[in-house]
């Protein structure tokens, strides 16, 4: 058992000198006395720091004129940065640099002089009488599909701490990309376990939420995995549940399902302003950081935005490093707009051509505002044949019945043998156009199937091959009355954060209504 008995700036090079740090007391890192600095790039309280011993931090806020910087980032005027020990400060960038140095004493000793520092500490006085020295926990399986573990001795309180796992919280120790064995891992950061400890005894409930879609590909691989978690729970050292997405479906980030899981699983509402989630599934673009490659995926921002946790990166969590640019989805649901629910229908009999993409809403458009109306509903996928959707179209011409033709008519040659017909007959034509951008209609197949979340994973933008859908000018199409209007997506609070309903785009409409 160790507790913090001292605290200093360690200089790294020469010319200048340590400074200590008592516990609350406020001390300037400047051209002064102390530092012994005389260079007048440096203002004299070019840095205020205040350590606190119980949660071994040095609270430092920039004052000075010239840049200071920390860990290789720069710091930013009005704001209070809280290092740790073994962080590096700069009192201006490149030059005169400090480590940060916590010590403590190890009480269990006989020898109450023996200085140790904290990274070799594993936990000061307070904690042990708050941390449970030995916990077990219990594995659950729902669904065929997400795997938990839950500590028998959890938190009753209702700020959540979450975190990613791999990249997060864990690296592979052999620097491979996927771990060789389950004893391939390290922390990523040194503090890992001192700020989990200190969200511990802060009343934090700690969560990893991790996809491993693995664990579902080879199931032979579950033991050894749940062996893993509990080996790095343990040298944590405290009480953390475990959420293991390992099929792809509604529990894999960024889809909602492990944070909702969990949510059912508590008894207490969360404290949202609390509450927060880390990953470094971020979109950060390559060098983000000196020789940093590109994030794998945005997927645990994402998987904040359906869930509505507060989001930090690793970085930004363990080293307090800034934010940093990051590439979104090239569609976002929260842009939609809802429109008025007009649909601009003939009173008279006429044939409506849908035009769109798989998945742009065509059906639903259909089924919901021209069905029930009247309007004869041909559709290839459930006719059979073209052959079969034109003998139907071509007896609604001849008995003077409404009708709409559902496929996706993605281009001239497509939509001429319906038009063709309408010419025979004398018949009103029109387009119904679903103006919808390939992103968007990207995320509503998916969300059709999944019936939750807003955002695709990124495979399943790679894996669809859409139609290219021609206009080149809708006039020389048809020598008679043609409309083509716009249909834009809403965002159904039916379905919470989940499905899109169709109106129409009114506006759109009138622009594009041509005669
Ligand atoms: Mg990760």
């Amino acid at each position: 058992m160790t507790s913090i008995t001292n605290c200093y700036v360690q200089p790294i090079g020469n010319g200048y000198k340590r400074v200590t740090l008592p516990h609350q007391q406020t001390v300037y890192l400047g051209r002064n006395p102390k530092t012994c600095i005389q260079d007048t790039a440096v203002s004299k309280n070019q840095l205020s720091l205040k350590a606190d011993y119980r949660r071994k931090v040095v609270e430092c806020v920039w004052q000075g004129i010239n840049q200071s910087g920390y860990n290789g980032y720069t710091m930013k005027k009005d704001t209070t940065y809280g290092f740790s020990h073994g962080d590096k400060i700069e009192v201006v960038l490149g030059k005169f640099m400090y480590e940060v140095v916590f010590e403590s004493q190890d009480l269990n000793t006989n020898s109450p002089n023996k200085k140790l520092k904290l990274s070799n500490a594993s936990s000061s006085v307070e904690e042990s009488t708050v941390i449970p020295n030995h916990f077990n926990g219990s594995w659950q399986f729902i669904d065929n599909s997400l795997l938990i573990y839950t500590p028998d001795v959890d938190v009753k309180g209702n700020k959540i701490a979450s975190f990613d796992l791999d990249g997060t919280l864990i690296k592979t120790k052999s620097g491979k990309r996927f771990p060789v064995d389950k004893n391939d891992w390290v922390f990523t950061f040194p503090n890992v376990q001192d700020k989990l400890k200190e969200l511990y005894l802060d009343g934090y409930k700690i969560v990893i939420f991790s996809n491993q879609l693995r664990l579902g590909q080879e199931k032979q691989s579950i033991p050894s995995f749940k062996e893993k978690i509990v080996n790095i729970i343990r040298k944590i050292g405290v009480p953390i549940q475990a959420f293991l997405a390992t099929q792809r479906d509604i529990y894999r980030k960024p889809l909602p399902g492990m944070w909702n899981c969990l949510l059912k699983l508590l008894t207490d509402e969360v404290n949202m302003d609390a509450t927060f989630y880390i990953g470094d599934a971020a979109g950060r673009e390559k060098n983000w950081a000196p020789s940093k490659s590109k994030d794998h995926s945005v997927a645990d921002r994402l998987f904040t935005i359906n869930t509505g946790v507060k989001f930090h990166t690793p970085e930004e969590y363990f080293l307090r490093a800034r934010s940093v640019k990051h590439v979104m989805p090239e569609f976002d649901p929260r842009t939609i707009i809802p429109f008025p629910e007009i649909v601009p229908v003939s009173p008279n009999p006429e044939a409506i051509i849908m035009v769109g993409s798989q998945g742009s809403g065509k059906s639903y458009f259909c089924n919901q505002h021209l069905v029930s109306l009247g309007y004869v509903y041909i559709n290839r996928d459930t006719l059979g044949t073209k052959q079969k959707c034109l003998n139907l179209f071509e007896d609604c011409l001849r008995k003077q019945k409404a009708v709409v033709v559902d496929n996706t008519n993605p281009d001239i040659e497509s939509r001429k043998p319906y038009i063709d017909l309408c010419k025979k007959y004398n018949f009103a034509c029109k387009c119904f156009h679903m103006n919808v951008s390939h992103a968007h209609s990207q995320v509503l197949k998916v969300n059709k199937e999944r019936y939750e979340s807003n955002f695709l994973r990124e495979e399943d933008t790679r894996d669809y091959s859409g139609y290219v859908y021609t206009f080149p000018d809708v006039r020389d199409e048809y020598d008679f009355t043609f409309q083509q209007i716009a249909a834009k997506l809403e965002f159904s609070e039916r379905y919470g954060r989940g499905l899109f309903r169709f109106k129409i785009n009114l506006e759109e409409y009138n622009k594009q209504n041509y005669k």
